[in-house]
Parts: C-alpha cells; structure tokens; sequence
C-alpha cells in the first residue's frame, strides 16, 4: 500500500513543483514513467498530475479482510495507470477480494429460495458434519449427485425422509450451492409455505408464472412435502402438473419429508374433503419415484 498522504491538488496552488516531486517519489509511479520512458515527455506528465495524485491517494495492494474496509474511490477496486490518447489516465479493475464477491453474488442468484430460512441458503458441503452416521448415505448420494450431474442425461434426485431437524433442508441447501458453483440454477421451495402463497395469489394471476418457474427451473428441490393439506387442486393440478413436466423433460427433483414413500402415499390418499382417492395418490407416488431415490436421513434433532 503506498498512500500520498494529504497532498491535494487546490491546496498546491502556487506549489505545482512541489506537488509534482512528490508525485514523482511514488515508486509505481516511477516504474509506470520508467515503462513508457520513450512516449511520456515532461508536459504529459504536467497535463496528468490529477490523474497522478487520484492514482497515489489509493491503494494499490489490497490488504483488506473484506470489501467493506476497501477506502478506495470504487469500492473493491484497485487503480492502475494506462497511457492514453497523449494523457496518462486511471483505469480500474476488480481487486481479489471483489472478484470474489462477484463470483459469490453469481452464485447466489443461481440458488432461488421460497420460504427458505438464510442458514439453509448459505449451507455448504464443508459445513457437513461427516461424522454423524446416520446421515452419512445421504452427504454420499448427494454430493455423488452433484459429482453426477451434468444438465444433458437425466440425473435422479433423492427424496430425503427423517424426523424433524435431521438437517435434510440444510443438505438441499448445500447441493443447491454445490450446484450453482458449477453454474447450474435450481430453486429450493418450502412446499407447505409455497401452496399458501399460491392460493392467495389468485387474485394477482401469477400463480401459472409461479407454477411454470417451477416445472421448468434445472433442478427443483420440493422441501417438506407432506406437510401440507390435500385437496385434489394441490395434488393433481398444482403437485402433478409440476412432476409431470419434468418427468417428461427428464429435469432432477428432490424433495424432503417427515414421511415415508409409504406414509406419504396415505398422506396424498385422504383429502380435506374426507374422502379416499387412493388411485389419485398412486399416480402421484410413481412421478415421485420415478423422479427420485428414497434415502433415510437418520440423526440427532438439531433444534433441540
Ligand atoms: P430438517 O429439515 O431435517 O428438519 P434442518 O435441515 O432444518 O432439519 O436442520 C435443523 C437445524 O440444524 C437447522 O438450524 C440447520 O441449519 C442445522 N443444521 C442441519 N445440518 C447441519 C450441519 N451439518 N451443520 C450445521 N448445522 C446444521
Ligand atoms: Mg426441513
């Protein structure tokens, strides 16, 4: 980091030597003369010093921990000194800290959350205890997925089943982030949460948007299912229409539940009507099977 302190140019009014010597100490300054010795004169120089000083108040290094400790005139980046058009100019270019966040925003806007807590969003696959057993099959066919998959064959998702607070959310947040690390969009929705905001859209008419983003998105991770209440329009025109597209254009699912295959089938079989509809429920189960890979996610409860 090299800084040129408080010399400001309206305060060197009749001090313009002075001003320039001081500039002409800085040592990248200096190599950037030394550089371009043959094409830079004394009056290109004379003609550029507020470019010069704008250059020598900044730093050149970065040595913060973070962007929001970045003092620079843009914020994460980093001057460099060009020769242009016979004046020496100030150009800009992304230091480490904001390429990194860069890539960090890019990444979070290949993961869509609905009704998703911010720890799920910002789970990662190195934050996975790997010690605990129980869950370990699930970290393996899940990263084996993420190792897997490649947007061309169809690659089978899991249906992540186990008690309250086993982390399955959580592993669907790490193979969503995985996955956009790899560039590949998916969309992680809280289904129970998600039906409510369906039907109290009605009125806006963005229910078939909302609907559409999920039958088309890459992969779709359907969280909680189960946990919501039957009716025939939440299961055959909102839940089947959506497994369907994608079982015929072959996108990866997943999903989590309290439930078994099997409980989850009776679940789909009883309406809020009361009535039975066990035809119904089975053509529901096969997309879900056909879709994904039942995987037991066994643990200690997290929330306690
Ligand atoms: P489930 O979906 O099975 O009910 P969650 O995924 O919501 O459980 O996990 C329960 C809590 O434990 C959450 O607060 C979650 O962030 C946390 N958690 C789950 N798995 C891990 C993990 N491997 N490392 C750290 N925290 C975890
Ligand atoms: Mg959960």
């Amino acid at each position: 980091m090299e800084k040129m302190g408080s010399l400001l140019p309206t305060e060197l009014k009749g001090n313009v030597t002075e001003f320039k010597k001081e500039l002409l100490r800085n040592s990248k300054i200096q190599t950037f003369l030394n550089q371009h010795s043959s094409q830079i004169s004394d009056d290109i120089i004379h003609r550029s010093m507020s470019r010069l000083n704008e250059y020598a108040e900044q730093n050149h290094d970065c040595s913060c921990t973070s962007i929001s400790e970045c003092t620079n005139l843009i914020k994460g980046f980093q001057p460099t000194l060009v020769l242009e058009n016979g004046m020496i100019s100030v150009h800009y270019k992304p230091c480490e800290k904001e390429i990194i966040a860069e890539y960090n925003r890019k990444v979070q806007s290949l993961v869509q959350a609905f009704h998703i807590p911010k720890e799920i969003r910002n789970a990662s696959f190195a934050h996975l205890e790997k010690k605990e057993d129980g869950r370990n099959p699930a970290i393996l066919k899940a990263a084996a997925f993420c190792g897997s998959y490649n947007g061309h064959q169809f690659t089978r998702g899991l249906y992540l089943h186990g008690s309250f607070g086993v982390g399955k959310t959580y592993l669907l947040g790490a193979i969503a982030n995985e996955l956009a690390s790899k560039g590949v969009p998916s969309c992680i929705v809280h289904w129970a949460d998600f039906l409510r905001e369906l039907k109290g859209s009605f009125e806006d008419n963005t229910t078939n948007k909302k609907v559409e983003a999920l039958k088309t998105v890459p992969v779709l991770m359907i969280d909680d299912i189960g946990s919501e209440s039957v009716t025939g329009w939440v299961r055959d025109d909102v839940l089947g229409s959506i497994l369907q597209f994608r079982m015929h254009e072959n996108l990866s699912t997943f999903f989590t539940s309290n439930f078994n295959l099997n409980e989850l089938e009776n679940h789909f079989a009883q309406t809020q009507n009361g009535s039975v509809e066990s035809v119904k429920a089975k053509r529901i189960m096969e997309r879900i099977k056909y879709l994904s890979e039942a995987v037991n996610v066994a643990g200690k409860n997290r929330r306690e």
